[in-house]
């Protein structure tokens, strides 16, 4: 098996990192080669109760963009996951409006930042999720 593409195992740790923080889901992460578009490297997140998502990254291109069109990738995945472990399917929750809506990914600020899509506020930066602020 060849080893994961550095930067798509980049991207995916920040992503992976807010998902393994604030929930039980806890996918493989796949090297799978399933996208044919040169310079498009791809992965997938599986686990037996939810299938599997492809997710991709163009190589090369803005780093923010990667993490957060990953998360954006994931987050349909991450749904369905929770929604067949029998846990609220909202992820992330907003902080704002619990059991409403799920933060949405986008860049702002020239960061990757989980936003609420209703007051448009930055909660979190894609990959702090559920950690403590620092001091
Ligand atoms: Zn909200």
């Amino acid at each position: 098996m060849a080893l994961m593409d550095a930067e798509m195992a980049d991207v995916l740790d920040v992503v992976l990192s807010d998902l393994m923080r604030t929930t039980e889901v806890s996918p493989e992460v796949r090297d799978a080669e399933w996208s044919g578009i040169e310079g498009q490297v791809g992965a997938m997140l599986w686990l037996p109760d939810a299938g599997g998502a492809g997710i991709w990254i163009m190589k090369g291109s803005d780093r923010t963009h990667q993490v957060a069109n990953v998360a954006d990738q994931a987050q349909d995945w991450v749904v369905e996951a929770l929604w067949r472990a029998g846990r609220s399917p909202v992820w992330p929750e907003c902080p704002e409006h619990p059991n409403t809506h799920p933060l949405r990914p986008v860049e702002m600020n020239r960061a990757a930042q989980w936003v609420c899509p209703v007051s448009l506020k930055a909660v979190a930066t894609i990959g702090s999720l559920g950690q403590r602020p620092s001091p």
